[in-house]
């Protein structure tokens, strides 16, 4: 389980959080949902230990790992552009957390085809990043996050770079391989589809706050305050 306490980001007079509290079970798929400048990034930021809080402190586990480096708190994480290595095959970005941590050439090979398994791009193993398409480098990057079996997968809106068609059936992917490692996730989106489509859990953010936490269900149906209401367009 992740656990953020009373957790606020002041950045020279800017708040970009401001007293943020969340509690995520294990196995949970959440997404971070709201606009432009609310907080989503820098609050996924500030779990993966890239950013300092100002205030309060995050929880892995039992553990405070509010002073821990990234290093130190195992995670999977995966953003909007690319970001593989240009110069190097799928193979090897996906194999690079790897041979790093010194894992044996044939664990490593092993674990990698299992991953591009995993994605459905055994065919591609070979190729450099330029010779993918936009979707094919995401699952790359998908897997990368996965190689190094990480306790939480953080993405930031992994699926926004792409075309819709694209887009929607990664959803589906990932969801599928969520569910099937039993992976905690938190997922950073603007996108109200992409919420109450994958989410087991969505946290609605606005202006450096939560506004409402709950199953898509809940947040579509019984909106708790009128930015909620307008911001996913449902009924009330
Ligand atoms: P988007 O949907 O556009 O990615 P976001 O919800 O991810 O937005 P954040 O990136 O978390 O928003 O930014 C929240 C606020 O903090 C914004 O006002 C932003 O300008 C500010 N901010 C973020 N990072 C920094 C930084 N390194 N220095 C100064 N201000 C920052
Ligand atoms: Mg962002």
């Amino acid at each position: 389980s992740l656990k953020i306490s009373n957790v606020s980001k002041v950045f020279d007079k800017n708040v970009a959080l401001n007293n943020v509290n969340l509690d995520i079970q294990a196995g949970e798929f959440i997404c971070l949902l709201g606009p432009s400048g609310c907080g989503k990034s820098t609050l996924l930021r500030i779990i993966a230990g890239l950013e300092q809080p100002s205030e309060g402190k995050v929880y892995i586990g039992d553990r405070d790992v509010t002073n821990l480096p990234p290093s130190r708190r195992n995670f999977g994480i995966m953003f909007q552009s690319y970001a593989l290595f240009p110069n190097l095959s799928a193979f090897e970005n996906v194999a690079y957390g790897l041979r790093n941590k010194k894992m044996k050439t044939r664990d490593i090979e092993e674990r990698v085809n299992r991953l591009f398994d995993m994605i459905k791009l055994s065919n591609a193993k070979n190729r450099l990043p330029s010779e993918m398409s936009g979707g094919e480098q995401q699952r790359v990057a998908l897997a990368r996050a996965l190689a190094t079996e990480p306790d939480f997968l953080l993405l930031d809106e992994p699926l926004s770079a792409l075309d819709a068609k694209v887009r929607i059936s990664l959803r589906k992917e990932i969801c599928n391989i969520q569910k099937e490692l039993k992976l905690t996730t938190i997922m950073v989106t603007h996108d109200q589809d992409e919420a109450l489509t994958m989410a087991d859990r969505i946290i609605v953010m606005n202006k450096a706050v939560v506004m409402q936490s709950g199953t898509p269900e809940e947040i579509y149906e019984k909106p708790e305050n009128q930015f909620v209401a307008d911001f996913i367009g449902s009924i009330n």
